[in-house]
């Protein structure tokens, strides 16, 4: 069955594909998977928190929120050199996607973006996707950064819309989906997805599917994460998520929005070699490589590497190979 790409799910629709038989569900998302993209290619992306912690937000799953006793290591943005020396690193290790993420509530004009600016161009000349995470963006803040060569810009709308309340209360949904149409008004790649074991329902899960398949234009990756609860956030005794609901998720997402990157993301960690192959066959095709994902931990590189021989899958190229130096070697 050849999926189209539509942006008129309904909920009813989406619950549809959600709880079909798991071994139909997956068998679909995996011929949806093989009609747009190749399924021995996985997109290795390293996520640098180039400034942590001290946040103003509230989002309860956060260690970076400064209201909670946590504890992360607070750190001031980082130097300019600095970071692209981690760039460097990520880029020689197989990475083709470099995402810096700042504990900010919002961009502000001032000498700290000037700062990511720099590095956003000092990734890209690299040749590698620059992707950021800053918190809320107006579209002027979003045109800098695309002049700079910003490929993309992660902001999660996180949860459905029903049940956002009980995560956040200081920013709204409507803020969220704001930076989404800056982000896609100044021609940026949306990466945007959300967190699933926070206490939600099956119907906040589809709730927030249908919200991301229904956007103007799928985003470009749609990262799916599973809490990885820290102790001092008002999340931390949430139970582990099955991963068979990583699995309807990720397969759920690829139906809906076949030609989006899937992103197996937080949570990995936690996840066995073989309960990883699922959520590959399942669609899911990126990852995030490195130790740390920005303050919570994620598969070293010598276990991926191990991962991707073992199941044979190759390291996709950047997009912006074709006219770059990058060749990806994992
Ligand atoms: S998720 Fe982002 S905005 Fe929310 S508290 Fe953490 S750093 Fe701040």
């Amino acid at each position: 069955m050849t999926e189209h790409v539509r942006n008129n799910w309904t909920n009813r629709e989406v619950a549809e594909i959600y709880e079909s038989p798991i071994l139909e569900l997956i068998y679909r998302a995996a011929t949806v998977h093989r009609a747009y993209h190749d399924p021995s290619e996985v997109q290795v992306c390293t996520l640098l928190s180039i400034k942590t912690g001290g946040c103003p937000e509230d989002c309860s799953y956060c260690p970076q929120a400064a209201r909670y006793h946590t504890d992360i290591k607070v750190h001031r943005l980082l130097d300019v050199e600095e970071v692209l020396q981690k760039a460097g690193d990520a880029l020689q290790a197989g990475s083709t996607r470099f995402c810096m993420g700042a504990a900010w509530r919002e961009v502000r004009d001032n000498s700290d973006f000037d700062k990511v600016i720099e590095m956003v161009k000092g990734v890209n000349a690299m040749g590698m996707e620059v992707c950021c995470t800053l918190g809320m963006l107006t579209h002027e803040q979003a045109v800098r950064l695309k002049e700079a060569g910003l490929y993309a810009y992660n902001h999660n709308i996180d949860t459905g819309k029903e049940f956002y309340g009980e995560i956040i209360s200081t920013r709204t949904y409507e803020d969220r989906l704001d930076t989404l149409e800056n982000v896609r008004e100044a021609e940026i790649s949306v990466c945007s997805g959300g967190i699933i074991g926070m206490g939600e329902k099956k119907m906040d899960r589809i709730s927030m599917l249908v919200t991301l398949a229904n956007l103007p234009v799928h985003p470009e990756s749609v990262p799916v994460n599973a809490l990885v609860p820290v102790e001092g956030t008002p999340l931390e005794d949430q139970p582990k998520v099955p991963v068979w609901d990583m699995i309807r998720m990720i397969a759920t997402a690829r139906i809906i929005m076949p030609a989006s990157m899937v992103r197996l993301s937080a949570g990995r960690v936690r996840m066995t070699a073989e309960e990883q192959a699922l959520c590959f066959l399942a669609g899911a095709n990126s990852v995030f490589a490195g130790d740390k994902l920005l303050t919570t931990p994620n598969p070293g590189l010598m276990a991926d590497q191990e991962l991707f021989q073992v199941l044979q899958l190759k390291p996709r190229p950047s997009r912006k190979a074709e006219n770059a130096r990058v060749t990806p070697d994992f």
